[in-house]
């Protein structure tokens, strides 16, 4: 599943379309998570982009008096190609026209969606989203104030997305990790020092990630690429009975909220 650095990676890849006009939208199949509305086509021909950039995994193209909203879902993906060419592949369901080249979207499982919003920041889909893990906003205090009054398990609350948005279920045990701190901690109990050191484990593994990413861009340009779905080295996650990195104890695997959570017992407290 696309997270947050595959989506920022995507955003980058398609930033050059920035102050280009869109010709127009082609849409093959409306049915994706929500079938697609017909503003998106009607609305959108011939305006010229103002600004590309995202809110949690939400890729946001801006237009004057609109922005067009694209998720990914769990499995969807853009790639670019010369207007000229014209292979397909199957579950291509859209299309996004420019003058020379065009941006499609392709989703196997049809999780993904598209949306045109008038004022996206108050559509229900972004209007409750939390704060950006990478900007300022997201800082020691911040989350020691949530902690201080949440009897979640920290990685539970890390991963609550009105609260702080884009930590997936892999970035949140690899952050932990990092912090040493154990997922199954009650929120609570987290120290002021250890808060300092989530939030900058977290900023630590998602920028990782996201210049990891920045090594495939060239893979958006070709149809058998697979942008966005990036090769970490993690420590905890998926590594059950496997030695840890830096204690040779072997990695332990749990349940919360009906997902994988791996740590190390010696490790993380
Ligand atoms: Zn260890």
């Amino acid at each position: 599943m696309p997270e947050l650095p595959e989506v920022e990676t995507t955003v980058r890849a398609i930033n050059k379309f920035k102050s280009k006009t869109l010709k127009k939208v082609v849409i093959h199949n409306r049915n994706l998570r929500w079938k697609v509305d017909n503003e998106v086509i009607s609305k959108t021909q011939n305006k010229k982009i103002k600004e590309i950039n995202r809110r949690a995994k939400y890729i946001l193209i801006h237009f004057n008096l609109s922005t067009l909203v694209i998720h990914l879902g769990m499995s969807g993906k853009l790639r670019i190609q010369n207007v000229s060419d014209n292979y397909f592949k199957k579950h291509d369901h859209a299309e996004f026209i420019f003058e020379n080249e065009k941006i499609i979207f392709n989703d196997i499982r049809r999780f993904g969606s598209i949306h045109l919003m008038d004022k996206y920041e108050e559509h229900k889909l972004i209007k409750y989203l939390g704060v950006e893990p990478l900007s300022e906003s997201f800082n020691q205090k911040y989350l020691f104030d949530l902690c201080k009054s949440s009897n979640l398990q920290i990685k539970k609350l890390l991963m609550e997305q009105t609260k702080v948005v884009g930590i997936g279920n892999i970035y949140a045990s690899e952050s932990l990790f990092l912090a040493k701190v154990r997922p199954t901690k009650i929120s609570k109990k987290i120290t002021n020092a250890e808060a300092d050191k989530i939030v900058k484990s977290v900023k630590e593994v998602l920028k990782n990630a996201i210049s990891v990413g920045g090594t495939t861009l060239k893979d958006f340009y070709s149809a058998d690429g697979n942008p966005g779905y990036f090769t970490l080295e993690l420590n905890v996650y998926g590594r059950e009975n496997q030695e840890c990195n830096l204690c040779k104890n072997l990695i332990q695997k749990v349940v919360l909220g009906q997902r994988a959570t791996f740590f190390c017992s010696k490790c993380q407290n």
